[in-house]
């Protein structure tokens, strides 16, 4: 068995545990292979296991992959994303989680609309307000989800964040929660298109907290495919 399909096995193990002992039905949470900066080869052992969502963070990258791998595959973009870099993704990803202001959003708008299609989003939060960290304010949430719902050809359907880094999982929870609380707000809004159904949160350091907490996609690279190695 290669280290991937391993590491694979014990993260499925790990996710269902995590879902157990909240009292969820382990189904409800699925695992984004984040696969930024890996080969091909990589991406195809988790693929022969079964393993369908792969998340990227980088156009090119993205763009290479998907044109050399299985249609099968799920492709999420997970990363900062420039507005003038949109049209080279339109059509090929199905959940974009970290879309952060109205201009990108209407900007995926454009680029879908122009395929006749629609494209699933998720709004992501800079609830720790870290200057390097994308996302909009906890704050300011609410009026960019009403503006970006009457966009015809995005359809919000949840909620990701990234905590600051700790090395105790611990201390990432309250972010999870506080996550999770933004999501029961704007259900609670009951915005015309808008749904919340999926939570973002959780990768290689915290993501059973993450699931404990309520996230329906976790996000691991680095558990599953090892150290990244930036050149
Ligand atoms: C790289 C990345 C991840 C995965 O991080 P690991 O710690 O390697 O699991 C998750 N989410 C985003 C947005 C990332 O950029």
């Amino acid at each position: 068995m290669g280290e991937i399909t391993e590491n694979l096995k014990a993260i499925e193990g790990r996710m269902a545990q995590a879902a157990l002992r909240a009292g969820r039905d382990p189904k409800e949470v699925r695992l984004v292979a984040v696969s930024k900066t890996k080969p091909a080869a990589a991406i195809a052992e988790a693929y022969s296991c079964g393993q369908r969502i792969f998340g990227e963070n980088y156009v090119q990258e993205l763009v290479g992959k998907v044109d050399e791998l299985p249609e099968g595959i799920c492709w999420h973009f997970i990363g900062n994303l420039q507005s003038n870099k949109v049209r080279q993704i339109a059509g090929k990803v199905e959940l974009i989680h970290s879309v952060d202001r109205a201009s990108l959003a209407k900007e995926i708008d454009r680029q879908w609309g122009a395929l006749g299609r629609v494209c699933e989003i998720l709004i992501q939060v800079n609830i720790s307000r870290e200057e390097t960290k994308g996302g909009t304010s906890s704050e300011e949430l609410i009026d960019l989800v009403r503006e970006v719902a009457q966009l015809p050809h995005v359809k919000i359907v949840g909620l990701m964040t990234m905590p600051p880094f700790f090395d105790e999982p611990e201390l990432a929870r309250p972010f999870f929660r506080k996550l999770r609380e933004l999501s029961e707000e704007v259900a609670g809004a009951r915005i015309e298109g808008v749904e919340m159904r999926e939570l973002s949160m959780g990768m290689s350091g915290d993501f059973e907290a993450a699931i404990e907490e309520g996230a329906t996609l976790v996000r691991v690279g680095s558990a599953l495919f090892g150290e990244r190695q930036y050149h």
